[in-house]
């Protein structure tokens, strides 16, 4: 399966991803994890992305689009992906198009995870993030790990991503409504979109998901 998967800063995108992506056997793509390690590895790219991440702005198309192109044409992409955090904008829906039908490929569904605006911040400021492999998310309140500041899964330090600070925050929801919400108007138009309230226990969220997506495939 081809899937995007949309919803505000705060949503549980990447925790959502990480879930399905096991549950469905697809790799999941995620442009924000791909400049972290750019930016962790120190490439060029990395330097580019970094200052319109930290300030909470979209990095440009010409940076992102070639960057998850390249991504997408891995080997391990050959049957499926499901990307997290991109497009972000309706040029890159329609870049993304024209690599999907390069390639006779196309999506089979753009789920919409749903949050209140109140919820995200919440949800973001008492994020943290594993420094080893930035797969592994907790929450200081709702999700905690045992060792405060160490991760459950691989031991690796927790921290706050840099662009998790409220001001930083707010600046990306209002990114969120100007410039990703009319992509999903976009793939509406294409019948596309499935929205899953996203409120609840983490693995409520996922069998949601994962029921809506069956009864996309069926
Ligand atoms: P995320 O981890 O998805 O929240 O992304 C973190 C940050 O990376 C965003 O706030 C943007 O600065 C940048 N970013 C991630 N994906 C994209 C994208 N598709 N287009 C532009 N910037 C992006």
């Amino acid at each position: 399966m081809r899937i995007v998967l949309v919803g505000p800063p705060g949503a549980g995108k990447g925790t959502q991803a990480a879930y399905l992506a096991e549950n469905l056997a697809i790799p999941h793509i995620s442009t924000g994890d791909l400049f972290r390690a750019n930016i962790s590895q120190g490439t060029e790219l990395g330097k580019q992305a970094k200052a319109y991440m930290d300030a909470g702005n979209l990095v440009p198309d010409e940076v992102t689009i070639g960057m998850a192109k390249d991504r997408m044409e891995q080997p391990d992409a050959a049957n499926g992906f499901l990307l997290d955090g991109f497009p972000r904008n309706l040029a890159q829906a329609e870049a993304l198009d024209g690599i999907l039908q390069d390639a006779d490929q196309k999506l089979d569904a753009v789920l919409d995870l749903e949050v209140p605006e109140e919820e995200v911040v919440k949800r973001i400021s008492g994020r943290r993030m594993c420094r080893k492999d930035g797969k592994h998310i907790f929450h200081v309140e709702y999700s905690p790990s045992k060792t405060d500041g160490v991760c459950d899964i691989c031991g690796g330090e927790l921290y706050q991503r840099e662009d998790d600070r409220e001001d930083t925050v707010r600046k990306r929801l209002e990114v969120y409504h100007t410039e990703t919400e009319p992509i999903i108007d976009y793939y509406k138009a294409q019948d596309l979109v499935v929205t899953i309230p996203a409120l609840g226990k983490v693995d409520e969220v996922t069998q949601r998901a994962m029921a809506a997506l069956e009864r996309e495939a069926a």
